[in-house]
């Protein structure tokens, strides 16, 4: 291989790396405004689960009042169609609601008005059965794309990544524990599921143990659990 063809080919690998980053890397911002911890020096955290609702939710929402702690739902908006009690009780319990889109589709190579549409759909199907309407979306898998950024503009949204993500719809409970206990510091948003996508009556048992086991620990640690909105805009 020639000098030139050596050097496009270390371009192309450079942009494909540049890629990679902008579309699922957590602290980037490249498709749109997007965060991913909060204050780092407030012993707070938030926690978030995903892919939800759905028929095991309320097994979820039992645990975190039993701490009387409030949490984020990003909800699909199919999920909420399907179970639309359990998306008004989680609103009614006082957890915070985030769009999580309408299919959780992956979104890179989708066209803007695809992912417009699907978010979109997401944020009326929620604000018609909760009464809520959200004000952060958490793309599905982490996965930004061209077009998500003038859908978060148009619908008044702001993208959240996470700081931990439990991978809690793979391992088993104490090792998801561990990890969270491993990785808790100041301002940490935690990413867990209430769902796995958008399956009916998916088994969250080892996310639910996991939360069950870490909360007080992390009580105990000082950490005080806090709604998105509570942890990334403290004045309002
Ligand atoms: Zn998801």
């Amino acid at each position: 291989m020639d000098s030139g063809l050596l050097g496009v080919a270390s371009g192309a690998a450079a942009a494909a790396a540049f890629m990679g980053y902008a579309v699922r890397g957590r602290s980037s911002s490249v498709f749109g405004e997007s965060y991913y911890h909060g204050d780092r020096s407030r012993p707070a955290l938030a926690l978030t689960f995903d892919d939800g609702p759905s028929e095991t939710t309320p097994r979820l929402l039992d645990v975190l009042d039993k701490y009387r702690l409030p949490a984020t739902f990003f909800m699909c908006g199919a999920n909420v169609r399907r179970c639309p009690d359990v998306a008004r009780e989680v609103a009614a319990r006082g957890h915070e609601i985030g769009n999580h889109t309408d299919s959780h589709a992956r979104l890179d190579f989708k066209s803007p008005r695809f992912i417009y549409t699907d978010i979109a759909r997401a944020q009326e199907t929620i604000q018609e059965v909760t009464g809520t309407s959200p004000r952060w979306f958490r793309a599905p898998y982490g996965v930004r794309w061209f077009g998500v950024a003038q859908a978060q503009k148009l619908l008044g949204l702001r993208g959240v990544m996470w700081t931990v993500i439990g991978r809690d719809w793979r391992w088993p409970a104490d090792r998801v524990s561990d990890l969270l206990l491993n990785k808790a510091a100041n301002g940490g948003i935690i990413c867990m599921h209430d769902g796995r996508g958008v399956r009916p009556a998916p088994d969250i048992g080892a996310t639910i143990e996991a939360v069950e086991y870490t909360i007080p620990r992390l009580q105990e640690r000082g950490f005080q659990f806090l709604t998105l909105t509570q942890i990334l805009c403290p004045t309002n």
